[in-house]
This record gives structure tokens, C-alpha cells and sequence, in this order.
């Protein structure tokens, strides 16, 4: 029954549902920079919470962390970024378009021939994805700083503090939600690819001999986590990294994809960083990160670090993508987003079913009791019909309706979005009905 959307329907939608805007638009926009409109905002913050609240309030073994986006430059030193950082660049002297080596067929490489007009293409070169920037009012090399092109590092920088302020044992986990920068040589896909974007990472510390168990624990988890966001599974799959795709600091790495309407493509990594940035940060701040670990007779070692690294922006598209649906009623064609009720912008739509005879004043006490608890919206315009439709396209799971019985008898109409079956529930028992709702939703397959 699912219609999967094309990219062009969903930036649409996005656009005309104040989702997603493109980023400066009057100014003829940024090239893949884009900016979260009432709804997008809502969405994303949803998708944020749902991680944040399954990484850390649902784990006693997890704390949470936010460290600044600019950082001792030495840090990007210390992590390898300023020396592997980089993807290989190739230019097509005749349509000038830009690539990157590993993203194009093979065959063009080798006859260096541009995949779109079979112009002339440069040699690769190293390009570094890091934004550089300087701090203070002189550009001189001592000032240099860097955008952080992963969130990864403040979590690293922080073990010591984290392990003596907040008597973290190992094996342990540091959470952090925050903005990273990549000088992307292609963006494309709306925000799948973009050069500002967020991350949702979790850095597990371990001893060195856990490895193997806790990869294949956070592997699972994470991927189960898709799920428990309404995520349908035939769309999501496993990738195992190569010996050629392997980061610089990776021993074993699978990414989580998901099929996005242009294909098969990352969403999350599950790496194991082994030691390495510890180890790489101790020799490079001269300073002890080692841990003793006494649970195991007071041994003394650097903790191997099993990451798990999620896009949030990234994952508000996945959410967009798989939520979107198209059904009939009526004879007429429904725009519905299948969003999971946790995740929706407006959890509840209050609606007189008309204006007159004190319906509105009835629905507005209602809306104003309800959104203590959840994310409502009141409408009173047009016909009935067209109001739902306007809920469904924003995924809105709950609809209540004040009707002329809803005077005598304290009743109003919920309306489910997925089934548009519509139940008589006492105005007294709405607030407990939706969350039970909510706690049992299950997406129709
Ligand atoms: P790629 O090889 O596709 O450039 P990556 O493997 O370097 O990506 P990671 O460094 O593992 O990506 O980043 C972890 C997660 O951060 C990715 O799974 C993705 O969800 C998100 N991410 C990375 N780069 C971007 C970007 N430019 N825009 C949006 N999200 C991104």
C-alpha cells in the first residue's frame, strides 16, 4: 500500500509544508544549504529527542555531552584529519563540473573522460573537507582553526573529565548531538549531502579484548533503533566497509543504509576505532588518558572505542522518505505522512466542526487543555475534509472533532490518521486514549 516518493514530490512537500526551505532563497539559495521551517524544526528536534532520550535516559551506562564545534587545532592534528581528511578531486576542463575520484565509474577514470559531457578530466588531487577559519582579528597561521568535521573529537578530548567528574566506569558510553562541517566536493539530494550538517554520535570505551561483543551489540541496537522509530526494515541493511573504503582510524566498520528514493545509501557507521585516538591524543597533549580499571586487578590500558555515528539531518530525511505515502479516498488522491507519533510536528488537530453555536469555543478549550501534554493545532477553516487532508500531509497521527452531540453528551470524534477510523471518546478520556495510542502505534505495512 506504500508509495514510495520521488525526491522532486518530497521537496515539494517539504518546501510547501514549511518543512525545508532552501537556505538564502531570495538570494538565488546556497548550494546545499538548506533551512528547517515551524514543521522541519519540530521534526528534527523530535528526531533528536527520540536518540538523545533512547541513548542516554534509556542507558545507565551512557552520559551525555555538548563540546563547543571550534577546538584546539592540534586536535584535528592529533585525530589525522589534517593529513587524511581529504577526498580525491578530478575537474572536467570542458563543463568544469567537479567529482570526487571514488564517486565516478571506474572506467571514466581511467579514460579520463567526465561521466556528464565526455570532456577532458583533470588528474586527482587531495582535497581536505575541513573548513578552515581564524580566531581573532589576524589571519596568521597561529590563529587557524577549524570547523569540527565530526562531533567525535570532543567526546575523545573529554574521557578524562567525563571518567573523574561523573565516576564513569569502563565500559561506558559519552552521547553528543551537534553541528558538523565538511567542504562536500558533491552535494546533492536535498539534505542527504550537505557542507553543514548534524551528527548524533555515541562513543563507547571499553577494554581492548571487548571489542568483538560490544561491536556486535551496538550494531544490532542501532539498527533495532531504526526500527522503534517507524522505520520500515525491508528499507534498511547492512554495508561492511571494505579494506579500500575503511577510515584512517577504523579496524572493522558497517554502515547502516537505508533505500532512499535515489538508492541505496549510508545513514549511520557502527566503527571500531580501537584505541587510536586516544592513543593518538596522549602523544599529542602529552598528557596520561589511560585508564585503570579496577574491576579488572587494577590494569592500566587505553580503552578501545566502539563509535556509533548517525546523521541527524540525514535521519530527518529518512524519516521524510519513508513516511511518505499516497492512498485513496473518496476517489481522490490522499497525501499522507506515516510519521511515527513520537515524531510527528503536531501530535493532535482540535476542530469544530463548524464555528457557530459555541462548537469553537468548545474545540479551543479543548486544544488549550490538550497541548499541556502534546503539540497541537487548532483549525477551524473550510470543510472537514479538507482539514484532515491538510493534517495527513504534515503526518499529523490524532484528529479531534467538537460536534453538535459533543454539547450533550461530552464526547468528541478521534480521528487516526493511518486508518481514518473515527471513534467516540468522553472528552475526559481523550488525553489518556491518544497516549495509549501513541505507545501502541505500529506502522500499517
Ligand atoms: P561519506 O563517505 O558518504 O562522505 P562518511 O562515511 O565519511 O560519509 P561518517 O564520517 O561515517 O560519514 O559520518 C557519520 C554519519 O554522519 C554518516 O552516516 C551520515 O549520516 C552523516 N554525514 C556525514 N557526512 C554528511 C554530510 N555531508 N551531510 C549530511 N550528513 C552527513
Amino acid at each position: 500500500m506504500s508509495s514510495a516518493a520521488s525526491m522532486e514530490t518530497l521537496v515539494s512537500l517539504c518546501k510547501r509544508r514549511g518543512f525545508i526551505y532552501q537556505s538564502s532563497e531570495i538570494y538565488g539559495g546556497l548550494a546545499s544549504a538548506w533551512d528547517y521551517g515551524p514543521m522541519g524544526v519540530e521534526l528534527k528536534n523530535r528526531v533528536q529527542n527520540f536518540w538523545w532520550r533512547e541513548m542516554t535516559q534509556l542507558h545507565d551506562d551512557i552520559v551525555g555531552l555538548d563540546a563547543s564545534i571550534l577546538m584546539h587545532p592540534r586536535v584535528w592534528e592529533a585525530s589525522g584529519h589534517v593529513e587524511n581528511f581529504t577526498d580525491p578531486l578530478v575537474d572536467c576542463k570542458k563543463c568544469k563540473q567537479r567529482f570526487r575520484a571514488d564517486q565516478i565509474p571506474a572506467e571514466n577514470m581511467i579514460s579520463h573522460k567526465c561521466p556528464e559531457c565526455g570532456g577532458e578530466l583533470t588528474d586527482p588531487r587531495q582535497f581536505n573537507l575541513m573548513f578552515k577559519t581564524h580566531i581573532g582579528p589576524v589571519e596568521s597561521e597561529g590563529s587557524v582553526v577549524y570547523l569540527r568535521p565530526e562531533t567525535a573529537q570532543g567526546i575523545y578530548v573529554n574521557f578524562k573529565n567525563v571518567v573523574q567528574t561523573a565516576r564513569m566506569r569502563i565500559p561506558f558510553g559519552i552521547a553528543q548531538v551537534g553541528k558538523a562541517f565538511r567542504n562536500e566536493i558533491t552535494t546533492k539530494n536535498f539534505i542527504f549531502r550537505t557542507c553543514e550538517f548534524e551528527q548524533m554520535e555515541m562513543q563507547f570505551f571499553i577494554h581492548p579484548s571487548d571489542d568483538q561483543k560490544y561491536f556486535e551489540q551496538w550494531k544490532q541496537e542501532r539498527f533495532d533503533f531504526y526500527k522503534r522509530m517507524g522505520i520500515r526494515e525491508s528499507r534498511l541493511r547492512f554495508h561492511q566497509h571494505g579494506p579500500d573504503e575503511l577510515a584512517h582510524y577504523a579496524k572493522i566498520a558497517f554502515d547502516i543504509q537505508y533505500e532512499f528514493p535515489f538508492g541505496w545509501k549510508e545513514l549511520e557507521g557502527i566503527h571500531n576505532r580501537t584505541d587510536y585516538d586516544l592513543r593518538r591524543h596522549m602523544e599529542y597533549s602529552k598528557k596520561d588518558l589511560t585508564y585503570l580499571d579496577d574491576l579488572r586487578e587494577g590494569e592500566r590500558y587505553i580503552p578501545y572505542v566502539i563509535e556509533t555515528s548517525a546523521g541527524l539531518t540525514r535521519t530527518v530525511l529518512t524519516v521524510l522518505a519513508d513516511a511518505y505515502d499516497e492512498d485513496e479516498v473518496e476517489g481522490e488522491k490522499r497525501v499522507v505522512m506515516r510519521l511515527h507519533p513520537e515524531l510527528a510536528p503536531i501530535t493532535v488537530g482540535v476542530f469544530p466542526l463548524v464555528k457557530k453555536d459555541g462548537l469553537a469555543e468548545m474545540a479551543r478549550e479543548i486544544e488549550r487543555d490538550l497541548r499541556h501534554e502534546y503539540a497541537t493545532f487548532y483549525d477551524q477553516g473550510g470543510a472537514i475534509g479538507r482539514r484532515y487532508r491538510r493534517q495527513d500531509e504534515i503526518g499529523t497521527p490524532f484528529g479531534v472533532t467538537v460536534d453538535y452531540q459533543s454539547k450533550e453528551d461530552r464526547t468528541v470524534t478521534l480521528r487516526y490518521r493511518d486508518s481514518m477510523e473515527q471513534v467516540r471518546v468522553p472528552i475526559a478520556q481523550l488525553s489518556e486514549t491518544i497516549r495509549r495510542a501513541v505507545r501502541e502505534y505500529r506502522r500499517p505495512t
